[in-house]
């Protein structure tokens, strides 16, 4: 089974190589830097391969077995002025490694199947979720893009969790979690809140029976509180608070519920409306939330521990880190590596 959001199956690169000019780097997998070594083998070319693709020592994750090199000015190795893959170019898309034919989609393997996203940090995606309806989540036998077998798919549900957990549920969980943050009735602020007692009464679930009555009690009960609030007609123009809202809808199908804790990712959810809300009353706002939106993508990238620790820090990406200080986490996309995985984790 695939499940994904629609844009997923929308997304088109627009060749803008911001990816490839960004500060992180790409790590390559052991099959990736094989099948290279080989095709620059056979084109006596071995010289530029080794140049481009750097071995990685101390790698922490299968994902890390080499990176590839930076050119002169920054950017990719392989990136041209005209912002074209060289190793594209010439070889194809399936030369290249994993990370690089799967970004900005953000695969996830888990107990249903295989789930797709994309990474806000992607001004096509931002594009493409510029738009007023909500984002949709779509299940299919299909898979709604190629996907070869080192294409980076981050395992998220690496264990069963304990008896009693209301985390047993968590699809239930992320389904309704969604559903409250797109239910346009209410101000987002209102949804946030709504959203944070949500886990509060799910955290007093107490007692060894198990939560399944409980959480159904919690669930019956918003729906109904929220079929008061009459969703209004669609917007006309994409706003601050639909844009927040989408990238909301992203982060909690990227299971932060799952992955951080219920109180703190209802946390973090309130404070990055906070931020984007007040960047919306900047001038040029739109835009403002727009280039603060990939920021916090980024930033959520580079160093989870720095921005979900203390949500009062200001929203600064990291300087790059070296590919070897990247860990292959369950759930990650891009450490300092455009690769799943930093390995710097909320509370570890
Ligand atoms: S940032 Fe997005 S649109 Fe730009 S080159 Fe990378 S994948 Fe393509």
């Amino acid at each position: 089974m695939y499940i994904y959001l629609d844009v997923v199956k929308q997304f088109s690169c627009a060749m803008c190589g911001a990816c490839c000019r960004r500060d992180w780097l790409v790590t390559v997998d052991e099959a990736s830097y094989r099948r290279n070594a080989e095709w620059f083998s056979e084109r006596e070319r071995y010289d530029e391969f080794q140049k481009a693709f750097v071995r990685i020592e101390d790698r922490r994750g299968p994902g890390e077995y080499a990176y590839i090199a930076k050119g002169r000015d920054g950017g990719c190795w392989f990136l041209e002025k005209t912002n074209i893959c060289r190793l594209h170019r010439e070889a194809g898309h399936a030369q290249l490694d994993g990370v690089c034919q799967t970004f900005p989609r953000y695969p996830m393997d888990t107990a249903r199947g295989l789930e797709l996203t994309l990474s806000f940090s992607c001004p096509a995606v931002l594009a493409l979720v510029s738009r007023t309806s909500p984002l949709a989540v779509l299940r299919s036998a299909e898979p709604p893009l190629s996907l070869g077998p080192g294409n980076a798919v981050a395992a998220v549900f690496p264990g069963q969790q304990q008896a009693g957990s209301p985390l047993r549920y968590y699809f239930e969980l992320e389904h309704h979690f969604i559903d409250l943050v797109q239910h346009r009735g209410l101000p987002l602020g209102d949804r946030l809140g709504l959203l944070r007692e949500t886990v509060r009464a799910i955290a007093s679930l107490t007692g060894p029976a198990e939560p399944g009555q409980g959480l159904n009690t919690i669930i019956r009960t918003n729906y109904e509180r929220l079929d008061a609030f009459a969703v209004p007609q669609q917007e006309a123009h994409v706003t601050a608070e639909i844009l927040a809202e989408h990238f909301m809808v992203n982060l909690i199908f990227k299971k932060l519920f799952y992955l951080y804790g219920l109180q703190r990712t209802a946390d973090f959810l309130e404070e990055i409306w906070r931020k984007l809300r007040t960047a919306a009353t900047k001038p040029g706002g739109l835009e403002q939330v727009k280039a603060l939106i990939m920021e916090m993508e980024l930033c959520y990238n580079h160093d989870r521990k720095a921005l979900l620790a203390k949500p009062a820090k200001p929203w600064t990406a990291r300087p790059p880190r070296s590919a070897q200080g990247q860990g292959n986490q369950p759930g990650q996309h891009g450490g300092g590596s455009r690769q799943p995985g930093s390995g710097v984790f909320l509370g570890q």
